[in-house]
């Protein structure tokens, strides 16, 4: 009797349907293909991992690594995956620099007739693989694999070799290991600010801190840029529609046209900022920002620069009071005067020139002020009361990213309690392993030294 394996039958009469786009990139998530690939320039790339699942905007996989057969370098970098290889263009892949670092472009079927170069926005051309053929078993056999995982929450990425490690650990060891990395982000975080306050002072530290975590991710070099080339102790001396001129006239926020042009409601305070703007620009001609430094493309309307600008506008006021509240370590009241923060414009705008938003916002929710408490409020105590920071950060809680989801998928952390997984300090360790461990690897875990370090895992006296 042959002892080979063969698939169980299906019970389904019917063959399988074609793949969704969704379950080719559950097929390639999963690595059900060979190891080796043949892609459609003739050459055969290895597959050393297939990166982390984006279920966001942009391309599908990040942090693939990839190695061409007869080279011993390894290659990282996006991976998109579609069902036809012309899907590149009709999703405008080729226009989007978002797309310039892809090295693989991975697709079910070939184009039939001509041939197809997908190529990215600096006209580059992107490698690509047609998977069904190279499947390591036919696509009605993995099919019910793939459902199975498209039906639940996607996940971003699969367990780590630190798993297996992290799983032998009682949960207390583990919460320490992680709160023991959050320690040192606080502190990386810290000695930034440290050396700013030495150099410019405290007001002028808390200040740019307080701005770069206003630019959220997309606009955090821009936002600081301003606030050093418009420190603290100059704005405060402006009348607030004066600090406005500066900020968005430095920023390059504020219109060219004519004003004249404009609706009746902002028209008679932009002329109002023009005419504060162009006799100051002159001596900060040297340091205009351009249009092309902050990032606009993808931004939510109440995530745009300019209200963040008008809300550092108003912070200038009530800096002194925020530097009390630090002092004192008083993070609701630290709080509570970010929330107080309104402009009666900026509330119902999102830019200078557009229409009204649907509903008025606040500047500043109290989402984005929790977010400031954990990177900007507890980092800044921890410069001279570590132990007060080191509180603060274990009594809060902190929504996960995307990045502290992936290292928690990755890690397995399920004996964590929910009240520990959610915790300020071990989602700031979770973002420090992943950053230092996970992005940095590119050899599927392999030659990642995290699970020695816990398995040689000392507590601290
Ligand atoms: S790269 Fe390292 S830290 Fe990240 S999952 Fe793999 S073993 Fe764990």
């Amino acid at each position: 009797m042959s002892r080979d394996y063969r698939p169980p039958r299906s019970v389904r009469e019917t063959r399988a349907a074609a793949p969704t786009e969704l379950e080719v990139q559950a097929l390639w998530f999963e690595q059900f293909y060979r190891r080796e690939l043949s892609t459609d320039d003739g050459r055969v790339a290895e597959i050393i991992q297939p990166g982390f699942w984006n279920h966001a905007a942009g391309p599908d996989f990040s942090r693939a690594a990839i190695r061409w057969a007869g080279n011993t370098e390894t290659i990282v970098g996006d991976v998109e995956v579609h069902l036809r290889a012309d899907d590149w263009h009709l999703h405008g892949h080729h226009a989007d620099p978002a797309y310039d670092r892809a090295i693989l472009h991975v697709v079910w079927e070939e184009k039939k007739g001509a041939t197809f170069f997908p190529a990215t926005s600096a006209f580059r051309r992107v490698p690509q693989v047609v998977l069904s053929p190279q499947l390591v078993a036919p696509w009605e056999e993995l099919q019910p694999l793939c459902a199975d995982l498209v039906q639940h929450p996607l996940p971003g990425a699969v367990a780590g070799r630190c798993s297996a490690v992290l799983a032998g650990l009682p949960a207390a060891r583990v919460v320490e290991i992680v709160r023991t990395a959050g320690l040192f982000r606080l502190r990386h975080k810290a000695r930034r600010w440290h050396w700013r306050r030495a150099i410019a002072g405290a007001d002028q530290a808390l200040f740019e801190a307080l701005a770069e975590a206003l630019g959220f991710h997309a606009n955090q070099v821009p936002m600081r840029l301003v606030a050093q080339r418009l420190p603290y102790a100059l704005l405060r001396k402006l009348s607030p529609t004066a600090r406005l001129a500066h900020l968005f006239g430095l920023a390059g926020f504020l219109p060219e046209e004519s004003v004249a042009r404009l609706r009746a409601e902002p028209r008679g305070w932009l002329r109002e900022l023009w005419e504060i703007w162009w006799k100051a620009r002159g001596p900060l001609d040297y340091a205009l920002l351009g249009r092309g430094q902050w990032k606009l493309a993808g931004l939510r309307p109440l995530n745009r620069p300019e209200r963040r600008l008008a809300a550092l506008a108003q912070i200038v006021a009530v800096l002194p009071k925020l530097s009390a509240a630090l002092e004192r370590r008083d993070q609701d009241r630290f709080a509570d005067l970010l929330l107080a923060v309104r402009d009666e414009f900026w509330e119902k705008h999102a830019t200078l020139i557009g229409t009204e938003l649907a509903a008025p916002c606040r500047l500043l929710g109290e989402e984005r002020v929790h977010d400031i408490l954990i990177n900007v409020f507890w980092p800044l105590v921890s410069l001279d009361d570590p132990a007060a920071a080191e509180r603060g950060l274990t009594e809060m809680t902190a929504a996960p990213n995307s990045a502290s989801r992936i290292a928690t998928q990755r890690m397995l952390l399920a004996p964590l309690t929910a009240r520990q997984q959610r915790e300020a300090l071990v989602q700031q360790g979770l973002l420090q392993i992943y950053r230092d461990y996970c992005l940095t690897d590119c050899s599927q875990c392999e030659a990642c030294t995290f699970p020695e370090l816990v398995s040689s895992w000392e507590s601290p006296p």
